[in-house]
């Protein structure tokens, strides 16, 4: 199954980010909008993960969940990938200690890898919260620009979630199991 490891951010700062581009949505014909239900912040990606290696991959997520503590972030403004000038993602950027959420994103994959998840994309984390896609090139500028201003309230990232993405006419995403974020040590492991 395919899988990636990601940060649920709570409701109500999905609502802020959503208020803040939802008056651009008409000026932006070029760009799909991403269904709010399927907003997240991905810290890892795993690729293809054989069942087999399911229980051990659970027992590596949850132990690096529990050497990480609780991270304060807020959303803020926007951004593009690979470029706004020639943007296929647009995202909510993210206020925060980021190398804490780096070094739990590498300790995700690092566990994931040894559980036996060899298709784990290593590129270096960029946190963002997706929010369009478009199939074209689209300059978004003038969007990042307009938003640039933009910033929500602080939220707690408290858990991560482990996801199955069954790609297909719609992409649909399904928390397979979830764990605190918690620098406490495992009991009776
Ligand atoms: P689709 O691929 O059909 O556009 P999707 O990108 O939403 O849909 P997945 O490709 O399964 O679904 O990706 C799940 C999550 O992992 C998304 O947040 C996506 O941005 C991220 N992701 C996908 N591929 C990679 C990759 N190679 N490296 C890093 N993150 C990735
Ligand atoms: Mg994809």
């Amino acid at each position: 199954m395919r899988l990636f490891v990601a940060l649920p951010p709570p409701p109500e700062s999905l609502d802020e980010v959503q208020r803040a581009f939802l008056p651009y949505h008409h000026a932006w014909p070029g760009l799909r909008w991403l269904s709010r239900d399927n907003w997240h912040v991905t810290l890892a990606f795993l690729g293809e993960v054989p069942d087999r290696v399911l229980p051990r991959l659970e027992e590596r997520l949850a132990r690096a969940a529990a050497r990480h503590a609780p991270m304060t972030f807020s959303f803020t403004g926007a951004g593009a990938f690979p470029s706004a000038r020639r943007s296929r993602v647009v995202w909510s950027g993210l206020d925060g200690p980021r190398a804490d959420l780096v070094k739990l994103a590498a300790s995700l994959q690092a566990g994931a890898r040894r559980a036996g998840a060899v298709e784990t994309d290593d590129k270096r984390l960029r946190p963002h919260l997706s929010v369009a896609r478009s199939r074209e090139d689209v300059d978004v500028r003038p969007l990042v620009a307009a938003l640039s201003s933009f910033t929500g309230a602080p939220w707690e990232a408290s858990e991560i979630h482990l996801v199955r993405s069954d790609l297909g006419a719609r992409v649909r995403y399904q928390t397979v199991e979830s764990w605190p974020l918690s620098r406490t040590t495992l009991q009776g492991g």
